[in-house]
């Protein structure tokens, strides 16, 4: 069983755990509430600067012995908690489904998700090299090396709330860094979680320091005193648009590196040379799956007008047959929305769309009957849209898919890139020229660029992230290790003279 031991003689959760350490506060009191029927899950109580500050001065004890520790031994640590994972998938997935609103089977996907980076972090944590560069001087060797960073700080959303920390987390642990996280407030058990099972692999390991990692507790205001601080040379922040302008103007006034992971707009280009069904089924995946509410999912379809009709009649047939509601059901393909604010925003939205010369072809409703009472069903909206109007341009965080029409692949991809966020992007057609031209650099200006599949579900082994707006970051897979690590160019003189570089002569 998983037992989370951080909870106090009051039932409340403590504001920090470090190692298994609990740090109480008098902070501010915090609750969370399930999205499933919206009863209090958790009392808490968010960090005082003071608590922020004695765990920011133990992790930083703890890396000046991890940094020191080989690699692959790093690696061993990640592995021996990437088995913890595996041993409580089902109970961590309930609790992802919990907090956050997903269904089971998405929820078994995220735990899978934080199993998969495990496993490329323990083959990355022998991979970590650098190059070999030729010197121009003789008897010279010049060569990079990758070190450890410091403490890095995450900071992760309510939607990912497990596997955007294990993408950053293992990672950065392998590369030798030790880690403070503040999750989002909607999500505090599944910190606990990760931050439990990490802390039982630290004694699985032989001569494992303490302290490698902590959770704090907290709302913004806790995120922002910890990204003030000096004593993160690195802040990976996930969430929305305006919270990454925050994070990345503080980080960048104390010259602090920021790994920025933001909102997306995304959008699929169906052209005449589609296999329609394969579109239809990767579309309602995208625009329904965790209710509209990836960073992935898709909000603009952009389809040629020749097939628009035809396809618009099959999108509403596979709306009709969702099935919505209690997230824990396995019959269910659809859950809550995370809370009111997001009904509000959805219902704004759709208003304005309508407003905006929008045509509602079908749901954007709140449902009552055979759902849980207390939390927020909502019925997936279809728009079809005159044109990228404002409300189109805007990330919605709901189920809301725009529909808009396209004579040519150039009007196609203009549209497509019209919009501030950059995130994710897919084209369907089976036209190898239309391909090949969204993919290239005059076509999707996305970090994530598709054919044939739907925008969200990326897989860990690539790099994740996505231009403009949605930040510039790239996390899990890649090179997206080098984030985590700085980069020294050692040259070196075997030699007996001391020429200098370019020819210069300086001659005592
Ligand atoms: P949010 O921006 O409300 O909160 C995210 C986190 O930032 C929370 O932990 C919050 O406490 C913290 N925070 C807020 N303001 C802060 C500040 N000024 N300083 C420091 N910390 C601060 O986001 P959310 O509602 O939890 O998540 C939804 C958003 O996240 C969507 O926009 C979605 O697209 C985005 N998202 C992006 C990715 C990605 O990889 N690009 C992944 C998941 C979610």
């Amino acid at each position: 069983m998983l037992n989370l031991q951080f909870l106090q003689d009051d039932g409340t959760f403590a504001a920090a755990v470090i190692d298994s350490d609990t740090l109480v506060s008098d902070g501010k009191p915090m609750l969370s509430t399930s999205p499933i029927d919206g009863r209090t899950q958790v009392h808490s109580q968010a960090a005082t600067p003071e608590v922020c500050d004695r765990v920011i001065a133990r992790l930083q004890a703890a890396f000046e012995q991890w940094r020191l520790v080989p690699a692959p031994k790093r690696g061993e640590l990640v592995r021996c908690f990437g088995d913890r994972v595996r041993e409580h998938k089902e109970e961590l997935a309930e609790l992802i489904t919990l907090e956050a609103g997903k269904t089971l089977q998405e929820s078994l996907g995220e735990v899978q998700e934080v199993i998969d980076i495990c496993d490329f972090a323990v083959g990355l944590s022998r991979q970590l090299h650098g190059l070999t560069i030729a010197s121009e001087r003789p008897q010279h060797r010049m060569m990079e090396q990758w070190h450890p960073l410091g403490p890095c700080l995450i900071i992760s959303a309510f939607n990912f709330p497990m596997a955007v920390w294990a993408w950053n987390a293992t990672l950065a642990l392998v590369c030798g860094n030790t880690l403070a996280w503040k999750p989002s407030e909607q999500t505090p058990q599944c910190a606990l979680a990760m931050q439990h099972l990490l802390a039982i692999a630290q004694r699985d390991v032989e001569d494992c320091p303490q302290d490698l990692s902590a959770v704090i507790l907290g709302d913004r205001e806790v995120g922002d005193y910890l990204t003030r601080q000096r004593a993160f040379p690195l802040v990976s922040a996930t969430g929305s648009i305006p919270m990454g302008r925050e994070v990345a103007q503080v980080v960048a006034a104390r010259l602090g590196r920021s790994l920025l992971e933001l909102g997306g707009n995304n959008a699929m280009v169906v052209t005449p040379a589609a296999d329609l069904s394969l579109a239809l089924r990767a579309i309602v995946f995208s625009a329904v799956g965790t209710t509209g509410q990836r960073c992935t999912s898709l909000r603009r379809l952009i389809v040629h007008h020749s097939v628009k009709q035809q396809l618009i009649d099959s999108l509403i047939k596979a709306y009709k047959s969702l099935s919505i509601g209690d997230p824990r059901s396995e019959h269910n393909l659809l859950g809550p929305l995370v809370n009111e604010q997001a009904w509000q925003a959805m219902q704004g939205a759709v208003k304005a769309a309508q407003q905006q010369g929008g045509k509602l072809l079908y749901g954007g409703e709140r449902l009552s009957d055979g759902v849980p009472y207390g939390g927020v069903y909502v019925s997936p909206a279809l728009v079809d849209m005159p044109g990228q109007t404002a409300i189109v341009e805007a990330e919605t965080f709901a189920p809301i898919l725009y529909i808009l029409s396209y004579d040519t692949l150039e009007e196609a991809i203009a549209l497509h890139n019209g919009v501030t966020q950059g995130l994710s992007s897919a084209i369907f057609s089976q036209d190898i020229g239309e391909v090949e031209t969204f993919l290239s650099a005059a076509g999707s200006d996305c970090g994530i660029a598709n054919a044939n599949i739907g925008t969200s579900g990326a897989e860990i082994g690539g790099a994740f992230g996505g231009e403009k707006d949605t930040g510039g970051g790239r996390e899990s897979g890649s090179d997206a290790w080098k984030n985590y690590m700085r980069r020294a160019t050692n040259t070196i003189n075997y030699g007996g003279d001391l020429p200098l570089a370019q020819g210069i002569q300086f001659d005592l």
